[in-house]
């Protein structure tokens, strides 16, 4: 039996996924939020962490340089998942994709009077998709981060982004006008690794499965 490598990211899902890992018997064995190690040893013998830019996860995994991995289904829906399966939604890092506009901008006659509409993203491939699909035409501007400026700057007319609390478009005077999709981590497998090592990573994939049941009875238990 060979190693076994999961591609995650440490940015804002790294929190919520070392519980995970926990109840697989998986944590790192250094502290991986501060290390400066990008391979990290865990507890689970032959399994390895993968530390990758968030939207780089799909791709570690499609091309099999990491067999498992940690992704958002933000950029999961950006990447396509051509050569991923999607197994385990973790109902971790729960988000929404959203347009979001400055509060003084009526988008909603925009797109009723047929404007074309300036959209500043990262997400390029959804972002097309959700306005064709609405028929808006829209001239899409390709940004890395904070996105929320564009708005404000006059850059773009609208954003799509990602919002938890809302509370990063507040401070910004801007607001969602637009629910595009409910966004939660993933657990993702390259599929010919399936195929050629089910022996071993059926088991990873169904405790993944159960620690992320867990989280969610947990939450219910609480309430
Ligand atoms: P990066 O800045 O490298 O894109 P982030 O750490 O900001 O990485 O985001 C990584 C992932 O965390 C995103 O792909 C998304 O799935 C999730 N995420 C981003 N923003 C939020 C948020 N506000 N609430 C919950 N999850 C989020
Ligand atoms: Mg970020």
């Amino acid at each position: 039996m060979g190693t076994i490598s999961i591609a995650l990211s440490k940015g804002r899902i790294l929190g919520e996924t070392l519980p995970l890992l926990a109840r697989v018997g998986a944590s790192p064995m250094q502290d991986a939020e501060g290390s400066r190690k990008l391979i990290l040893a865990t507890a689970r013998r032959g399994l390895r962490l993968i530390v990758v830019r968030a939207s780089d996860v799909p791709t570690y995994v499609a091309n099999g340089a990491a067999e498992l991995g940690i992704a958002g289904g933000d950029v999961l829906a950006e990447h396509g998942g051509a050569g991923l399966y999607q197994p385990v939604d973790l109902g971790i890092a729960r988000c929404r994709m959203v347009v979001a506009a400055r509060r003084g901008f009526d988008y909603a006659s925009a797109v009723r009077q047929g404007a074309r509409l300036r959209i500043a993203t990262k997400y390029l491939n959804l972002a097309r998709e959700h306005f064709a699909a609405k028929g808006v035409h829209v001239d899409l501007i390709k940004l890395y981060g904070s996105m929320e400026l564009a708005p404000l700057l006059g850059l773009a007319d609208a954003i799509v982004d990602l919002v938890s609390s809302g509370k990063t478009l507040r401070a910004n005077k801007l607001a969602a006008v637009e629910e595009i999709r409910p966004v939660s981590a993933r657990l993702i497998v390259n599929q010919a690794a399936l195929k050629t090592r089910r022996a071993e990573l059926q088991p990873l994939i169904e405790a993944f499965a159960r620690a992320a049941q867990g989280r969610a009875g947990n939450s219910t238990a609480r309430k």
